[in-house]
């Protein structure tokens, strides 16, 4: 069964899922993205990601191309089309099409609008079981890291430094050697039964992960602090662990070669995970909804 993506207005074979050559996204990386993820076929934080993918918007001065229900019918399409349960779900919206110029397009084009989906098991990751690596490298992004832009050429790098470091996750390190988090990943950090992260302002992306381990967190009665660590700190915590749409809760058993506590998945970060993907499966309550207040 051929991959199907949705283009435009258009369900279409994937190989065949084009944009246009002067799409603002392609020149000028003028377009927000937002993954979800499909969890044994629940749209795990549907609402929050689609709160967060407005407000994206609304910092850049796009329109929304659809209304909020019509995204949320054709991301289920795309699945549907795809016979997937258990997947990512990939949104893309760009400014549009139009001839190159740096200002924004007058008239205003109609945004574009990209829906992919690919199969993600979320249950055998081994991310999860056996915990990942992470090295720190220096943050070279923009100075709005709380807009999900498609801009993501210093992730990319700090990724693939990872990878070269035989690791799975770059920590990325402030000018006052803070970490602000990862590169596809809010970072945290365990001692005792308090968790730490950073303050979301907007020199990080807010998780919407992050915003649902919250909530997690005080049913479990477990306390968090949002304060700047620095990987010296990180490297003498109890536990560490990354927090996003796909890896959900991806312990950090060694950064730049330290190993983190018993360097394997600790049992706060266990059950952690294991409350979330509970609330996600619908056990525990309301959705949580994401803001910047
Ligand atoms: N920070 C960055 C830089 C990210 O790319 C991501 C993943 N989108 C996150 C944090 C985590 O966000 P979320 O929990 O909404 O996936």
């Amino acid at each position: 069964m051929p991959k199907i993506s949705y283009v435009n207005g258009r369900f279409v074979p994937h190989q065949d899922a084009v944009v246009h050559i002067e799409d603002r996204g392609f020149q000028f990386a003028d377009g927000i993205y937002e993954v979800i993820s499909s969890i044994g076929g629940k749209l795990a934080d549907e609402g929050g990601h689609l709160d967060r993918l407005e407000r994206s918007l609304r910092e850049l001065q796009i329109d929304m191309p659809v209304s909020r229900d019509t995204l949320g019918f054709l991301m289920r399409e795309v699945l549907r089309k795809n016979r997937l349960r258990d997947a990512a779900i990939y949104i893309q919206i760009t400014r549009g099409e139009a001839k190159r110029d740096f200002k924004f397009p007058d008239p205003v084009p109609v945004p574009t609008l990209v829906i992919s989906a690919w199969p993600f098991d979320f249950d055998n990751n081994p991310a999860i079981k056996k915990g990942i690596k992470a090295v720190c490298v220096p943050d070279q992004r923009w100075a709005r890291r709380d807009i999900k832009t498609v801009a993501l050429l210093p992730q990319a790098l700090a990724k693939q430094k990872a990878k070269e470091a035989g690791a799975q996750e770059a920590w990325m390190i402030d000018d006052k050697g803070y970490i602000t988090e990862g590169s596809s990943s809010n970072a945290w950090i365990v001692k005792g039964d308090v968790l730490q992260t950073r303050l979301a302002d907007t020199d990080i992306l807010k998780g919407v992960t992050r915003t649902a381990i919250q909530k997690v967190a005080d049913d479990l009665g477990l306390q968090i602090v949002e304060k700047s660590f620095k990987p010296a700190d990180a490297c003498k915590a109890d536990e560490c662990f990354g927090s996003s749409a796909t890896a959900l809760i991806a312990p950090i058993v060694e950064i730049d070669g330290h190993k983190i506590g018993s360097g394997k998945p600790g049992p706060i970060t266990k059950q952690i995970y294991k409350e979330y993907r509970a609330y996600v499966d619908g056990m525990r309550g309301d959705p949580v909804e994401w803001s910047m207040e």
